[in-house]
């Protein structure tokens, strides 16, 4: 059973040009692309995205991230889609709790710039696929 999730390469990857690596690890793993588009994000689109997470003290911060440059959004097909994204891109914070290895462990340092999202439930994916991608059918 196959199944997707949603993927970005957010600011701090795309200027530090890491999408090719980001997109080499994913296609390595044996997962496919189903779609893959650069993006600008408006402060509508970040709202939604980032949702579950109005009202902490780095929510405000967040949004500006991730509307300050370009993000490249992918649509990832496989079995098991979700989780293994989230092995690829290791745990938020890249030093605390990300293992090397992974995108985050290898990349990253800061807990905000993180360098990638991946959906983090079937049912996020859902959600997170259809703000994206409204005209992707399932
Ligand atoms: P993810 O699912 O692993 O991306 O992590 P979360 O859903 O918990 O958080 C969403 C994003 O918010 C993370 O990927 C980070 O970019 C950012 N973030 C999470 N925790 C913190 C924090 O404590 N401080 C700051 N500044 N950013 C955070
Ligand atoms: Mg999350």
């Amino acid at each position: 059973m196959s199944e997707r999730t949603l993927v970005l390469v957010k600011p701090d990857g795309v200027e530090r040009g890491l999408v090719g690596e980001v997109i080499s690890r994913i296609e390595r793993k044996g997962l496919k692309l189903v779609a893959l588009e650069m993006r600008q994000v408006d402060q509508q689109l970040a709202e939604q995205h980032y949702a579950e997470h109005d009202g902490k003290p780095f929510f405000g911060s967040l949004l500006e991230f991730i509307m300050s440059g370009p993000v490249v959004a992918a649509v990832v097909e496989g079995p098991k889609a979700v989780a293994a994204f989230r092995q690829l891109a290791g745990g938020t914070d890249p030093v605390e709790k990300a293992e090397a290895g992974s995108l985050r462990g290898d990349y990253g340092l800061e807990v905000q710039y993180n360098l990638v999202h991946g959906s983090d439930s079937a049912e996020s994916a859902e959600r997170e696929l259809k703000l994206w991608f409204p005209d992707l059918s399932a």
